[in-house]
Formats: C-alpha cells, sequence, structure tokens
C-alpha cells in the first residue's frame, strides 16, 4: 500500500473554523468525505493548497450540514485521543498520559490515560493556563488603557465570556484559552471598558472602538465561533 502524507489544518468556511485532516494520494480529484473526526481532503500529491479554499467555499453549505449533523450524533463529551483542540486559535493535538500536563507548540500534553477522562484533564490544564495568562492580557490592557479593576476572577459561567462588577471585579472564562488572541484581547477590553460604562451605550462602545477598531469582527467572530469551546 502507498504511504499517504497527512496532516491536519484549519479553514474557514461560512465564517466557521474547520478543522481538516488532509490526505495526498496518487488520485486525480480532489475528495471531501465527512467522519466522526470532522472532514477529510484527499488532494492530488502536487495540488496546490492555495486552490482548496476555493473548493470548500462552493461546498459550503454540504459541509456545514454534514459537520452539524454528525455533531449531533456525538455523544456528550466529543473529545478522544485523536481530537484537537484550539489553543489561541490554532490546532494542537491531545497527547495523553504524561505525568505533568503542559502545552507544547504542537501538542497538549494531558494526564488523562483513557478518553473518558480527557475532559476534566484537559479543564485543568487550560484552568492552570488561564489563571496566569488572562491575568497577564487584563493587566496590560489595564495599563494601556490606564484603568483599574479590583480583582480578577476565573469564570466558568455557562456561555459566558467575562464580567465586571461595579466593584470593578472582572471575570474572565478559562474557555477563553481556545480562543485567538485578538479575540481574547477583546473580551478584556470589553469587561475593562465596563469599569467606565457599566452598560452597553454608545459611549461604551466608543471606548471599546478607541481600544480595539475591529471589535465588530470580533464579536461577531465570538457569536459564530464561540459555541465550539462550549462543546466539551
Ligand atoms: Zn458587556
Amino acid at each position: 500500500m502507498r504511504s499517504q502524507a497527512e496532516d491536519r489544518r484549519l479553514f474557514t468556511v461560512e465564517g466557521r473554523a474547520v478543522s481538516v485532516q488532509l490526505k495526498r494520494s496518487a488520485r486525480r480529484s480532489v475528495g471531501l468525505k465527512i467522519n466522526q473526526n470532522g472532514l477529510v481532503v484527499t488532494v492530488p500529491t502536487r495540488f496546490p493548497l492555495t486552490e482548496l479554499d476555493g473548493i470548500l467555499h462552493r461546498k459550503a453549505s454540504w459541509i456545514i450540514s454534514r459537520l452539524d449533523a454528525i455533531a449531533e450524533c456525538q455523544p456528550t463529551s466529543p473529545l478522544a485521543g485523536d481530537s484537537q483542540i484550539e489553543w489561541l486559535g490554532e490546532a494542537r493535538s491531545l497527547a495523553l498520559g504524561f505525568k505533568r500536563a503542559s502545552v507544547e507548540a504542537d501538542a497538549l500534553h494531558l494526564t488523562a490515560t483513557v478518553d473518558e477522562a480527557i475532559p476534566q484533564a484537559l479543564e485543568k490544564l487550560m484552568r492552570r493556563e488561564a489563571r496566569s495568562f488572562l491575568a497577564e492580557r487584563l493587566a496590560l490592557w489595564a495599563d494601556r488603557l490606564d484603568l483599574q479593576y479590583s480583582a480578577f476572577k476565573l469564570s466558568s459561567a455557562g456561555t459566558r465570556w467575562g464580567s465586571c462588577t461595579a466593584h470593578g471585579v472582572i471575570r474572565l472564562n478559562w474557555r477563553l484559552m481556545q480562543a485567538p488572541l485578538g479575540v481574547l484581547d477583546y473580551v478584556v477590553i470589553h469587561e475593562l471598558c465596563h469599569l467606565v460604562e457599566l452598560n452597553h451605550s454608545p459611549r461604551f462602545w466608543d471606548l471599546v472602538s478607541n481600544a480595539c477598531p475591529d471589535w465588530k469582527q470580533k464579536r461577531e467572530w465570538l457569536k459564530h465561533n464561540g459555541s465550539r469551546y462550549f462543546a466539551w
């Protein structure tokens, strides 16, 4: 049997990040297949990947509807040893059975040894990293915007990314560690601006806009992509 070069990358299909398992083969045409792990695309050996965007775009409605149909059939924890998870917007694979959990360049090393233990182990790692990383981003933006918050807390609220109380306590969801840095920063900025305006008035959005001119795109991005960060 011919060996196939294989890798996984993220593509944007109708505004949604789709993880694609890429296979090269001697075949002449591009093949698309959806299985439990997501979209599998087989391309001819010398196929230029720049053309893949166009193909995925043309097949977008089929891809999205099939992915949604499969997602509905998934058991409650969609994570397995060969799953991928996003870390600051980049796909990382999961590697099981480590003594100490860590974030590596290509993989998240987890202490879990069986698939069923992945969500808990992943949450533990993500919370640990979020505690310091989100605190850093918050301190950095508070400094840039010359704003002072009284405390930072990690939150695990249902589907909320962050909150800010009248006493200046800012909470940020640990699941944000999955989002691209620009999106994560938008949430940080959003909550910091609530220190000045504890509402969503035009004045509030002016403040946000000064610090993050493309906040609308970031907010839209979260609306369309955010739910998958809560899916496990
Ligand atoms: Zn708000």
